[in-house]
């Protein structure tokens, strides 16, 4: 009997941390942020203590649904909110993946003007899917859960809208959550930087995603003292072409004490935020060198 007992108790314990490992995260009352590992571009999953899901950006082709199994638990098919920050392939391809393994019920884009046969792809799924489309600027914010999405660039509609730089189009917002508030910044450059910043917002936040992975035209010195943040995050590739992100920002986080982290020596950095703290882990426990 006492025998049968302990085999009872072995087979329960295996059974839930089965279903622990199933039901990953279902029971973990935190605001997840999940700085994905996805090459050269963008990727981030926001997945809330509520359990809803938004994705900003799926990064190149080919990586995005690899890194979202990594974080998702087994069972999760849904994308809330999916947020193009601009439609560059780096931040745009990856999305297209993401609509045949994914239902997503909303999308947030600018709807600029830009002529790539992905960016028709995107706006094809988008029609046939039946998704809901909202236009991104600053007057309109978003309620999700328990966070709100706080638009601060564009400052007007865009939709249609030529850029010359489709970097100084992408959607900038503040997640603010009651643990704290996370900025992010798409590939907005020094010019769309300048323009956000005369418009007055309040931009402050203690996580910083920074701008165009962490290239010297983004996060200029006004920027990061208007964001003042304590922590920032660089999504970059390894060995990319570009050279982000650049020692010039670099050295701007060091100076103002911003400990920053960077998806090509970290690998995918995560963020939770509880209690009003951000608690940071990554992928890689130590940098190479
Ligand atoms: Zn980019």
């Amino acid at each position: 009997m006492k025998k049968l007992l302990g085999i009872f108790f072995a087979a329960a314990v295996v059974l839930f941390f089965l279903l622990w490992k199933i039901l990953g995260g279902i029971t973990d009352h935190a605001l997840h942020v999940y700085v994905l590992n996805i090459g050269q571009g963008d990727s981030i999953l926001v997945r809330l203590d509520t359990g809803e899901n938004i994705l900003i950006d799926g990064g190149p082709d080919g990586t995005v649904l690899r890194e979202l199994a990594k974080v998702l638990p087994l069972y999760e098919r849904k994308i809330d909110v999916m947020i193009l920050t601009h439609p560059h392939a780096d931040h745009m391809n990856g999305l297209l993946e993401v609509f045949q393994h994914y239902q997503v019920s909303n999308v947030i884009i600018t709807g600029v003007f830009y002529k790539s046969s992905a960016y028709e792809e995107f706006m094809d799924q988008i029609a046939r899917k039946k998704i809901s489309i909202f236009f991104a600027h600053s007057d309109t914010d978003y309620r999700l859960g328990t966070v709100a999405l706080d638009m601060v660039y564009p400052l007007k509609l865009a939709q249609g809208d030529r850029y010359e730089n489709l970097n100084n189009s992408s959607i900038s917002f503040r997640l603010l959550s009651r643990d704290g508030t996370i900025y992010f910044s798409g590939d907005l450059e020094k010019e769309g930087e300048e323009e956000l910043l005369r418009s007055g917002q309040n931009l402050h936040a203690g996580v910083l995603k920074a701008g165009h992975h962490g290239s010297r035209t983004s996060s200029s010195e006004a920027l990061l003292e208007a964001i003042r943040p304590q922590i920032a995050v660089i999504s970059c590739g390894i060995n990319n072409t570009f050279k982000h992100p650049h020692p010039e920002t670099l050295q701007h986080f060091a100076e103002r004490g911003i400990e920053f982290f960077r998806t090509d020596m970290d690998g995918r950095v995560d963020i939770t935020a509880e209690a009003g703290q951000f608690f940071i882990e990554t992928e890689n426990q130590k940098r190479p060198p």
